[in-house]
């Protein structure tokens, strides 16, 4: 088969890499459609895998075209997205299905190969079987969807919440996404125009970052926002969230650091002083009790928000140079770039 192997940092080549076969209880995906996270863009061209080379992509959906031994012959042709985290099943963690905290998991697209190729064998445990209703392209979403609805369940969102996100990224339009589906009052913050244009796109009310307090305090009447959400991984966005929240709410820290926090005195003291809640979180869950998967392929089925529009550009396999390229250019405003396969 044909994958995108990345043999080096700022090494990735187009290559034809043996078809894996799926083993016990695995069933054979061929993928369709595979999104590219900003993660992978550090992956690729600056931090690199585990171990080379390595075939990377996390964000995937696809079809069942061949079951191992062991698994039954009802999930040949079904649709399926997957949670790209294999679990090692023995650590305290994991005993406990937090599998987000696994001492020694395995990772599609980082530590194992991932869904930057024509096929990928996958556990059915991984599998999140998608409504046939559901495309491939939005799909391949559900990861990112997960990451998002998690932290937006982390936040403790709720209907008539007034909610800011700081952050017109992926991660950040599909927290404002579900906290609209529960029922909150939703503000994306961002700095460039064509970002928040993008958001406003989608029916959200955008506030520039600048003048983030001043129109806090106007749209609340000076009690601040309920629960906001740092999807940036900034010094400045974790300082202008805790500072648009109000007494008793919660921050989210969502966006991986960028460098060293440090916040000035006067702005710890507001964490004190409102006794605010700093919460982090971490991928997804996906537990028999709680199933940020499930939530996602359930609200995705329903088609209450337009997910497909968050694809900015999809490119082949082939095309991966040009793909690359467009991410690493910030002056060009996009949400999600994806490859697709036939
Ligand atoms: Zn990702
Ligand atoms: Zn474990």
């Amino acid at each position: 088969m044909k994958a995108l192997n990345l043999h080096g940092i700022n090494n990735l080549v187009y290559e034809e890499v043996e078809t894996p076969s799926p083993k016990r209880g695995e069933v054979l995906l061929k993928i369709r459609a595979c999104g590219i996270c900003s993660s992978d863009e550090d992956r690729v061209m600056k931090t690199g895998t585990y171990h080379f080379p390595t075939i990377p992509g996390h964000e995937f959906s696809g079809e069942i075209i061949e079951v191992g031994e062991g698994v039954e012959d009802s999930y040949m042709g079904k649709k399926a997205s997957v949670f790209p985290l294999l679990p090692c099943g023995k650590c305290s963690a994991c005993k406990s299905e937090q599998y987000p905290m696994c001492s020694d998991y395995k990772y599609f697209g980082s530590r194992n190969d991932g869904g930057f190729a024509e096929y990928l064998a996958v556990p059915i445990w991984n599998l999140v079987i998608l409504d046939d209703s559901i495309d491939y392209k939005v799909g391949a979403l559900m990861e990112p969807a997960a990451v998002a609805l998690h932290s937006v369940n982390i936040g403790g969102v709720k209907k008539g919440d007034k909610v800011a996100v700081i952050g017109t990224g992926t991660i950040g339009v599909l927290i404002g996404a579900f906290s609209k589906l529960k029922g909150a009052e939703v503000y994306i913050c961002g700095r460039r125009r064509e970002s928040m244009e993008k958001a406003e796109s989608f029916g959200f009310e955008t506030i520039d970052i600048q003048r983030l307090e001043e129109k806090v305090t106007e749209k609340t009447a000076g009690e601040r926002m309920d629960v906001v959400f740092e999807a940036v991984g900034t010094n400045e966005a974790m300082e202008k969230a805790v500072l648009s929240t109000k007494n008793a709410g919660v921050v989210v820290a969502v966006g991986n650091p960028k460098s060293d926090f440090r916040l000035p005195k006067d702005v710890y003291w507001k964490i004190l002083r409102r006794q605010l809640q700093i919460r982090g979180t971490w991928n997804s869950d996906y537990s028999e009790k709680n199933n940020d998967w499930k939530e996602v392929a359930r609200l995705m089925s329903e088609h209450g928000f337009p997910f497909e529009k968050l694809i900015t550009k999809t490119y082949s396999l082939k095309e991966y140079k040009e793909a690359f390229a467009a991410l690493a250019d910030k002056s060009v405003s996009k949400t999600k770039l994806m490859f697709v396969m036939d």
